[in-house]
């Protein structure tokens, strides 16, 4: 069986005193892996464990966490980066809940960043907490080609509004959670090739894992649940869901 975890940050410090034993059992564990840059630095980061193992891929952008520092010169740097291996764009997108940048400038940001996407016909990798509407209105306007709501927390209409949009859901841990009915019933509410798996490991890790450090491994636990909503096989919903992160960044990991 061969997982693709969609979201996950090995690049950060929670990895540093066992990043290559974490990488070591993915490749026996046959998990493939999107590193997901969050502004420049770890969007280097990100190019160099790609660089390095045939089954992780990056990707680059800046998180609306940063988006005060997104300047011209930053767009320039990433747009260079992007040329060099990157297969999407991200994460970028709005964060209203932290608001650790001002909005107008996380909507300016995100803005940039799906025209890169555009102009260099890559998909994106979008982060959307407590934004709904302005994400929405944004992602109609710009019309990014294609790409993943990644952590979507969604309900089934959020869901479908995505869906309509032409793009993917990326769930993960948060599946698991008791509370989280409504996100149940939105995986069930899309069709499965619309659903990517993800850790965004260190964080969400799911049950019984809460209050840990999540790593790429644990997506089997989202498979599994994911499997269980939808009443198939457990090795149908990982084919189907690597068939899908395969076809959407268009790669193929080698193990
Ligand atoms: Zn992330």
């Amino acid at each position: 069986m061969r997982l693709f975890d969609t979201h996950a940050h090995l690049d950060f410090p929670h990895f540093r005193a066992d990043r290559d034993e974490v990488l070591r059992s993915l490749r026996e564990e046959r998990v493939a892996i999107l590193n997901v840059g969050t502004d420049l630095r770890s969007s280097e980061a990100s190019l160099d464990l790609a660089r390095q193992h045939a089954f992780v891929f990056a990707t680059c952008g800046v998180h609306p966490h940063g988006a005060g520092e997104f300047t011209t010169e930053v767009e320039t740097q990433l747009d260079t980066l992007l040329r060099n291996g990157a297969v999407a764009v991200g994460e970028c997108g709005l964060d209203f809940y932290r608001d650790l940048s001002p909005r107008d400038l996380q909507v300016a940001a995100f803005r940039a960043q799906l025209r890169l996407a555009r102009r260099r016909d890559l998909p994106v990798i979008l982060h959307e907490r407590a934004a709904w509407e302005t994400f929405l209105s944004v992602l109609r306007e710009e019309r990014p080609p294609r790409g993943v709501v990644h952590a979507f927390s969604g309900n089934a209409a959020r869901a479908r509004a995505i869906v309509a949009l032409g793009l993917h859901l990326g769930i993960g841990g948060p599946l698991t959670y008791p509370k989280n009915d409504a996100l149940r019933q939105a995986v069930r509410a899309v069709p499965l090739d619309r659903i990517l798996v993800e850790t965004d490991s260190p964080y969400l890790p799911p049950e019984p894992y809460r209050g840990k450090r999540n790593d790429p491994g644990k997506v089997r636990l989202v498979v599994a649940r994911l499997a269980a909503l939808r009443g198939m096989p457990v090795a149908e919903a990982a084919d189907a869901t690597w068939a899908s992160a395969c076809q959407l960044f268009a790669v193929s990991p080698r193990f």
